[in-house]
């Protein structure tokens, strides 16, 4: 045996035996069911775990089979992901399971390249449902992973290069081909070692299973590995929003096709960036009318992505004898059952919370 073998086979007997012992208990780690442990995966892409944890535990209750979810109407898959976020993940799940559905028989697929052909999975999610679901040796490499990896192995070059990340694809295969048949539990164990203790910034090295073996450990070099670089930087975005009401009911309005959080609901508003916002004269300039009185909300801020998202809202009441501008009225209580974006979420809370008072 090589070093390089022999160091592999150390780090999988540490990672398997520190998993056994300390992996959390979380509900998809209790089923091999291989819709179950899909949804969790796509769910878990850019969300950490408590925040998916009552997101699955409602999708799979609701929507218990491949075929249930198959089945849904796309407003009921939307708001059952309403408040997770990117949204293209829910409409790519049903879009797959349409296709187990016609093509597999509503029985989600075990060969790593069929899985790899539905919508919105790509080669670490296809790994990672091809070894957690049928214990299959592919490899898992994501921001987690990569992370880990570089650091055990002292990798100092940007691991996005296309060299790198062929260099670390194959650790990581050398490391769940060398797991003896434990597939399932040595990617778990890399994805729960990034998540609990190779954090990115004060990694917890102290009790780290694998620090015997970690380059970046035994030279002091954890906070400059992994080398990513520069961050692209932030970009400050400012939105005017208008809760407006008319005869009890208020407009709204469902995102189009083809934009960030396409068929979502939201409030009218506008963008209004480097400009002095006159609420007053962006409401005109949207509806034609000016408001009989403009009420601020408390601001919402949110992020995506790289944008630092500022949403100022009012809210008005047009006048009985106004003409109410063209649009989607309802009620307060068909608002909620709508899926609104995470802000104007927010902006609908407000206006439950106000609503005696305002109406
Ligand atoms: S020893 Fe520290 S840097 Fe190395 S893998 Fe463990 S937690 Fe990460």
């Amino acid at each position: 045996m090589t070093p390089h073998q022999r160091k592999i086979s150390a780090i999988v007997k540490n990672l398997l035996d520190w998993f056994s012992a300390n992996a959390r208990d979380l509900p998809w780690r209790r089923t091999r069911d291989s819709y179950a442990i899909w949804v969790s995966e796509i769910m878990l892409q850019q969300t950490q775990v408590k925040t998916v944890l009552p997101f699955w535990e409602r999708w799979m209750r609701e929507l218990p089979t491949v075929e249930a979810a198959a089945r849904a109407s796309s407003d009921k898959i939307h708001k059952l992901w309403e408040g997770l976020g990117y949204y293209s993940r829910a409409r790519n799940l049903q879009r797959a399971a349409q296709i187990i559905v016609a093509k597999h028989r509503g029985k989600f697929p075990s060969k790593f390249e069929d899985i790899l052909e539905l919508p919105g999975i790509g080669r670490y999610t296809a790994g990672a449902i091809s070894s957690i679901a049928f214990n299959q040796p592919a490899p898992i490499l994501d921001g987690n992973v990569m992370r880990v990896l570089t650091r055990i192995f002292g990798i100092d070059r940007d691991p996005r290069s296309k060299e790198t990340n062929a260099l670390l694809w194959q650790l990581a295969t050398e490391l769940v081909e060398r797991s003896n048949n434990h597939c399932s539990a040595l990617n778990q164990s890399l994805m729960e070692l990034g998540a609990l203790i190779c954090l990115p910034r004060n990694p917890q090295c102290a009790g780290c299973p694998v620090k015997k073996q970690c380059v970046a450990f035994k030279t002091n070099r954890t906070a400059e590995l992994p080398n990513i670089g520069k961050r692209v930087p932030v970009t400050a975005r400012r939105f005017v929003a208008f809760l407006v009401e008319h005869r009890g009911k208020y407009l709204v309005r469902q995102r189009p096709q083809g934009v960030v959080n396409a068929h979502l609901w939201e409030f009218p508003n506008v963008e209004v960036n480097g400009t002095a916002a006159d609420a007053a004269a962006v409401f005109k300039s949207q509806f034609g009318i000016r408001p009989p009185e403009l009420q601020p909300l408390p601001t919402v801020k949110h992020s995506i992505t790289r944008y630092r998202i500022t949403l100022e809202a009012y809210r008005t009441s047009l006048r009985k004898e106004d003409r109410a501008p063209k649009g989607f009225w309802l009620v307060p209580t068909d608002l909620d059952s709508l899926a609104f974006t995470a802000a104007h979420r927010k902006i609908l809370r407000q206006l439950n919370d106000g609503a005696s008072h305002f109406l």
